[in-house]
């Protein structure tokens, strides 16, 4: 932990509401103390009308930047000066970079979900993938998801009133990239279990499966060589990923994704890979 702070020390921070339970300032704080980098990273929960007046004093202030959760990662981009390609097309921002006085919004859900991949030496580009939910984060996952190259994008999704708004969403991201995106209605079964038997790739991108213990899939539709992440990190192992263990599949949880989003960030401020294994080690154990 860095207590060397003084009046050179800038601000990193966690703009949310809750925040104070997130693991990002142990993380960042320990990666500025291992590489010697003089930044304090805060958490502040605020609540939602108080978004600009804390956008405002950031800039002020001259914080190198920050971090969105809920409910921010969409209300702060109209505070902001320009988004990136992949925030643009996610409409969610949970990274903040301010370039001498300029604020560039990043998302880094989804290349922190890659980059958990990744780590654990699975490749998706090429593939297909069945996603659940069409929530902040299932958006980012697919937006980056497609930009990194995966063919073939089955989305599934209740069938309420933002059915349709999603639909468009798919629409604008099938056109940006090369992957072809089909969004299906969550509850039809036939559907769910053909998309999963042509992926590679299961993703759970919803709550379901964090309060209790039970699953969207049934553990039939799995098999040993479909990999089955969750993003859900509490509890370690949900429903979904005790069968995918079960059925002897590959199976990850949403921990590493957290690490990785946290890392992605890190670098866009400071210029400076985080050191992911030794964070692991301390902050993640
Ligand atoms: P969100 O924006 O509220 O989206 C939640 C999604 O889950 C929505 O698409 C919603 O469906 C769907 N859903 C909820 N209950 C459902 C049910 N009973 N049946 C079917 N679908 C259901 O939330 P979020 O920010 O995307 O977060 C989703 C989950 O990811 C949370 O558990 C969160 O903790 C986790 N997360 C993890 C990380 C990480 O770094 N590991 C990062 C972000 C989020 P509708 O669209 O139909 O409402």
């Amino acid at each position: 932990m860095n207590l060397n702070i003084s009046g050179y020390t800038n601000l990193l921070c966690l703009l949310g509401h809750p925040a104070q339970h997130s693991k990002s300032p142990a993380m960042h704080n320990e990666a500025c103390s291992i590489l010697g980098l003089d930044y304090c990273y805060l958490a502040f929960d605020i609540e939602p009308h108080e978004i600009e007046t804390a956008v405002k004093s950031l800039r002020l202030f001259g914080s190198r930047g920050f971090n969105l959760t809920m409910p921010f990662k969409e209300s702060v981009i109209p505070y902001l000066d320009e988004l990136s390609k992949a925030s643009y097309l996610c409409q969610s921002v949970n990274t903040v970079v301010n370039e001498n006085g300029k604020l560039y919004g990043h998302t880094t859900d989804g290349i922190g979900y890659m980059d958990s991949l990744r780590d654990v030496d699975f490749d998706i580009r090429g593939g297909k993938m069945t996603l659940l939910g069409a929530g902040g984060a299932a958006k980012s996952i697919l937006t980056q998801a497609a930009l990194d190259g995966v063919k073939e994008i089955f989305l599934f999704k209740r069938k309420n009133a933002s059915f349709q708004d999603t639909v468009s969403f798919a629409e604008r991201i099938q056109k940006e990239t090369n992957a072809k995106i089909m969004v299906l209605d969550m509850a039809d079964e036939y559907e769910l279990k053909q998309a999963i038997g042509k992926s590679d790739l299961l993703v759970n991108a919803t709550n379901v499966g964090m309060e209790e213990d039970i699953s969207l899939v049934k553990k039939e539709f799995l098999r040993q060589d479909l990999f089955v992440s969750d993003i859900i990190y509490h509890p370690s192992m949900t429903r979904l990923l005790k069968d995918a263990k079960e059925v002897g599949a590959r199976y990850l949880n949403g921990e590493y994704m957290l690490l990785f989003q946290g890392a992605a960030a890190f670098e866009l401020w400071t210029g400076q890979k985080m050191p992911t294994e030794e964070i692991k080690k301390r902050c993640f154990s």
